[in-house]
């Protein structure tokens, strides 16, 4: 788990997704969640580096060689509050922090929102990094979604796993692309309600690859003799 951390950090440094130490990612793991230490380069951490902290009891206690990353409250706020989150990553992803800056949430301007869990990404209130106020902020602008803008700094997005994490601020940075691309336009469209919930339903069933129907077994010349004589001897 610790090395699946360092993967998704040093991948989404090489992506273009984040850059140097900004951004930090968590995971859970049974009654702890591991996060990466502070002010640490991705390509020098290595996996005892990684902070382990009680998800219970003891607020903040942990244990490594490192200090754990200074956003650690919103990640262990997160975690607490959120049992099917089993994956948090943030970063300092362009697109996401333009709009954060302007501080704009994202309306439902594209129908992959409906994987944010709602009709809207909203942007948290400003508060200085790594302060228990701004854990506050993110917690609220996360209430039923599963990503956010934090105002002038970045985003959030949270997963069942690391993998549908990082997946989710992927599609968070994209669609805060597309969304400030499309200011651009003197017009654009907005999903209602009623399309995004539309979507999520779609949603429910998408990628569950149904399994491809039987091709009907055809009389092959080679076959046919053998029926004709199962039919005769009264075999099946
Ligand atoms: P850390 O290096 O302490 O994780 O901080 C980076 C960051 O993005 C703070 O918001
Ligand atoms: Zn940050």
């Amino acid at each position: 788990m610790r090395e699946a951390v360092i993967a998704k950090c040093r991948w989404m440094n090489a992506s273009g997704l984040n850059q140097g130490t900004s951004g930090n990612i968590s995971a859970r793991y049974k009654d702890r969640m591991l996060i990466t230490p502070s002010a640490t380069p991705y390509d020098s951490m290595k996996p005892d580096m990684i902070a382990s902290m009680p998800l219970e009891g003891a607020y903040g206690e942990w244990d490594g060689p490192l200090q754990p990353s200074t956003e650690w409250r919103f990640h262990l706020d997160i975690m607490r509050a959120r049992p099917d989150v089993g994956g948090i990553v943030h970063t300092h992803s362009t697109y996401a922090t333009v709009l954060a800056i302007a501080r704009k949430s994202i309306p439902a301007c594209h129908y992959m929102m409906a994987a944010f869990g709602g009709t809207d990404i909203r942007c948290a209130g400003y508060a200085r990094y790594g302060t228990k106020e701004l854990s506050e902020h993110a917690i609220s602008a996360l209430e039923g979604r599963n990503g956010c803008l934090l105002a002038n700094h970045g985003m959030i997005a949270l997963g069942a796993n690391l993998d549908k994490a990082m997946w989710l601020a992927v599609e968070l940075e994209t669609i805060a692309r597309q969304y400030y691309l499309s200011l651009a336009l003197d017009t654009r469209i907005i999903l209602s309600d009623e399309e995004i919930a539309e979507t999520a339903q779609g949603f429910s069933t998408y990628g569950l690859q149904a399994p491809k129907p039987k091709p009907k077994a055809r009389v092959t010349a080679k076959a046919a003799p053998r029926r004709a004589e199962k039919r005769r001897s009264g075999k099946r």
